[in-house]
């Protein structure tokens, strides 16, 4: 069975009962440091309880405070760009602070490029789509799968 997890940006996950769909959120930040799937064990207050699994490390989100730059991607229209910063990342997304305003709306596609602070400053280049968006903070989630996701996933779990 396949559970729909929602995490929040302080690491908080959202369940949802399989039973009576009531939502239960469960600080998962003390599971954060560690290297595999997590199981968590929920009762809820019908009665029914569910074992779910986490994957840590496709959700754990590192704060981050990197400088980088954004082109917006959507095809036929006047190409947006500017600088960033990165304020958190995880293997599936990050969270990004535009330096200017900006029109975006949700499901527009960037392109996004930044540098880890890993040793060797890893450039990372990916396409991403704002799945979020408040202020000048923009939520975007990685489009595809590609080679820098192997320097994420390494970087995301030291
Ligand atoms: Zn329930």
């Amino acid at each position: 069975m396949t559970e729909k997890v929602f995490i929040t940006d302080d690491n908080k996950a959202t369940f949802v009962c399989p039973n009576c769909k009531k939502t239960k959120t469960v600080d998962i930040s003390p599971y954060k440091n560690l290297n595999k799937m997590i199981r968590i064990k929920l009762k809820c207050s019908c009665g029914n309880s569910h074992t779910v699994l986490l994957e840590r490390r496709k959700h754990y989100r590192k704060k981050t405070n990197f400088p980088g730059e954004y082109t917006q991607v959507n095809s036929g229209e006047k190409k947006n760009s500017g600088m960033m910063t990165v304020k958190d990342l995880s293997r599936t997304g990050l969270k990004i602070q535009l330096d200017e305003k900006s029109n975006f709306k949700i499901g527009d596609r960037l392109m996004v490029s930044f540098h880890l602070d890993d040793k060797n400053q890893s450039p990372i280049r990916k396409e991403a789509v704002i799945t979020n968006m408040k202020d000048s903070f923009v939520g975007v989630q990685f489009c595809r799968l590609d080679e820098y996701d192997k320097i994420l996933g390494f970087y995301l779990l030291r």
